[in-house]
């Protein structure tokens, strides 16, 4: 039996939490087979082979470039009863979301999302409460959509190619009800909620004139940059940096703090990251008990010689 996964694209590049779900499939085991909407550049399709894919169905109209929400679900759906698949698997994402919504009426699917570990028979594991508790939730139902959270699992770089099949969904006019008309995207080389690594500033920066160094290390690092809500509240830094319970939720791999005490709500958006390094000159700031590695310390000092030494490298 296949599973189907729904391939994400950004800027006409499938995405690394996608990815993700392909190796997340391929674990499953079974023939894995996903859907790429839209045009992409060449090379991209090829990483479903490596992720751990076995074929791609390419439906490259470009009018399904932008995420138009009713058709992704309706090419899906299609996608699915083509492929055989019972199961559908994708990342996690605010379009995910709202694309798996649909899928699952469509299909007559059960849904699990924020899912943290492979399934055990019909039972998976997904995170709650913004990372503090875990639920183990069965799926009755024949059909299951299960959205996984990004790091959830490892990467799958070693699989060979996959076949790819061009796909022509029967779209229809009421799939393309709701246009986008005019995107504008958030300033700043990466974006947040997709960034590998994030370096985010708090309070503790004391003004918006001093965030050329977060800026610096976040260059040197091709992270994106963040911070805490007084400092977006202030307007120091814009509203969609803002990370935390009431922002931005992220999962990057590596999450540098930088003068950020590391209240709950600032918490509740970045637990899930791999790795936390906290930089905060008072040893006793709570951020500390949720960090990986910390440097107890005046950021002032520690952040342009750690941005030296990675410039070094
Ligand atoms: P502060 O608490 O002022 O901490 C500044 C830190 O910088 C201190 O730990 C200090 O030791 C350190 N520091 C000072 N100078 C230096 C220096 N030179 N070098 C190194 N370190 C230094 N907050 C969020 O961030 N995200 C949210 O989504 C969010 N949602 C909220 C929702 C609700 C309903 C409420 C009530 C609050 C919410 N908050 C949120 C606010 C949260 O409670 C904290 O007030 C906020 O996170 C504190 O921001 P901060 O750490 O930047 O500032």
């Amino acid at each position: 039996m296949a599973i189907l996964v729904f391939a994400e694209t950004a800027d006409k590049k499938i995405k690394k939490s996608s990815l993700e779900a392909v190796s997340y499939a391929a674990a499953m085991g079974g023939d894995v087979v996903a859907v790429v909407l839209g045009q992409v550049e060449g090379g991209e399709l090829e990483k479903i082979g490596t992720s751990g894919g076995t074929k791609v169905l390419h439906a490259d109209d470009a009018k399904l470039n932008e995420g138009v929400i009713q058709a992704y679900a309706s090419v899906l759906a299609e996608a699915a009863g083509k492929a055989g698949a019972d199961t559908v698997v994708l990342a996690k994402s605010s379009l995910g979301d709202a694309v798996a919504a649909r899928l699952s009426v469509k299909m007559g699917a059960g849904l699990v999302s924020n899912v943290v570990a492979l399934p055990q028979g019909n039972k998976v594991k997904r995170s709650i409460y913004t990372g503090k508790a875990f639920a183990n939730v069965e799926l009755k139902s024949g059909k299951k959509i299960i959205a996984i959270k990004k790091n959830a699992v490892p990467l799958k770089t070693d699989g060979g190619a996959a076949a790819v099949e061009k796909f022509t969904p029967s779209l229809s006019d009421a799939d393309f009800k709701a246009k986008i008309t005019s995107q504008e995207k958030a300033k700043g080389k990466v974006l947040l909620p997709e960034a590998d690594i994030v370096v985010s500033g708090g309070r503790g920066l004391k003004g918006p004139e001093n965030w050329g160094m977060v800026e610096e290390l976040a260059d040197a690092l091709g992270a994106a940059t963040g911070c805490s809500k007084p400092v977006s509240d202030m307007e120091w830094r814009p509203h969609h940096e803002h990370v935390g319970q009431t922002g931005v939720k992220v999962s990057p791999s590596l999450y540098i703090a930088i003068g950020i005490s590391g209240a709950i709500q600032h918490l509740a958006g970045v637990n899930s990251s791999k790795y936390i390094v906290v930089i905060n000159k008072d040893p006793e700031a709570p951020f500390f008990k949720a960090a990986d590695y910390g440097v107890a310390a005046d950021a002032f000092e520690v952040v342009p010689k750690l941005t030296e030494a990675i410039k070094a490298l």
